[in-house]
């Protein structure tokens, strides 16, 4: 078993109608359209298969009016991997597009913060502003996950396997958590919602849905030392990531990471 790990991100949604006052706080032209793509992403080593959040299915597409192209275990099960036996999950955190797929995994142990169940079951979700992003229902599934023994808790750094490595960076959501892989090439930074888009952590523009905005800010910093260039560090909801690196296999829909961006991508003119 290897210690360096291959890396795909998977696409099982996008959303287009939506402006640029919804990625940035201040921004010079807030109602230009802006569009966002949502992802899962794989890691695998050659004998072991780890998942990077969940998604969401159907029902929540529904409850939300916000419809996926496919459901992120068919979105997996096009790179050989069913979702059903998949052993380890790490959750960035527990809003409605990276929770609410945990039923897809029954199999799974899941990876999360201290800080973000605390902070999805405390008293700012009594805030309405502070809940949208989350679905009750998926923090109670979590919560039912802690009690028949299926989560691990990281509390600030951890190691889930040899060479996959969680950092809490909060901002976006309390206990937000980044996760650093070793790949042949080094190691690479999956950010998820520490930076939704590659100009919210180059230009330091923070995202509008957000728990704390010094933390978020903070957190575009440790993302620059965790992946040291920005090639090597992966937004949590930016199309750009599907024109900078090579589709993977034919597969319209997913894209390899470890093997760093394709020539012609140009990220660091953001
Ligand atoms: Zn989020
Ligand atoms: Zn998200």
């Amino acid at each position: 078993m290897s210690d360096l790990w291959q890396v795909y991100a998977v696409k099982y949604a996008e959303r287009n109608a939506r402006t640029r006052a919804d990625s940035f706080i201040f921004d010079d032209h807030p109602a230009a359209a802006h569009g966002m793509d949502y992802f899962v992403w794989v890691l695998q080593n050659g004998s072991r298969t780890i998942v990077l959040d969940t998604g969401y299915g159907m029902d929540e597409a529904k409850r939300r009016d916000r419809p996926i192209l496919r459901d992120p275990a068919q979105a997996v099960a096009a790179l050989g991997i069913s979702a059903e036996t998949v052993d380890t999950v790490i959750i960035t955190h527990l809003h409605y597009d990276h929770a609410g797929g945990l039923d897809l995994f029954p199999s799974a142990t899941f990876h999360m913060q201290v800080a973000e169940m605390a902070y999805a079951t405390g008293p700012c979700m009594c805030h309405d502003t502070l809940q949208m992003p989350f679905t009750a229902d998926h923090v109670c599934e979590m919560v039912r996950h802690v009690y028949s023994g299926r989560v691990v808790f990281h509390d600030g750094s951890g190691q889930v396997a040899p060479g996959v490595r969680v950092h809490c960076v909060g901002g976006h959501s309390r206990g937000l958590q980044v996760v650093e892989v070793d790949t042949e090439t080094g190691p690479l930074c999956l950010a998820s919602d520490a930076t939704h888009y590659y100009e919210n952590f180059l230009q330091k523009k923070p995202f509008p849905i957000v728990a704390d905005v010094q933390n978020m800010l903070d957190g575009y910093g440790t993302l620059m030392q965790l992946g040291k260039t920005a090639a090597r560090i992966i937004p949590g909801h930016d199309p750009l990531v599907t024109q900078y690196f090579p589709q993977f296999d034919q597969i319209d829909f997913a894209w390899r990471l470890d093997k760093g961006p394709l020539a012609k991508a140009d990220i660091l003119k953001i």
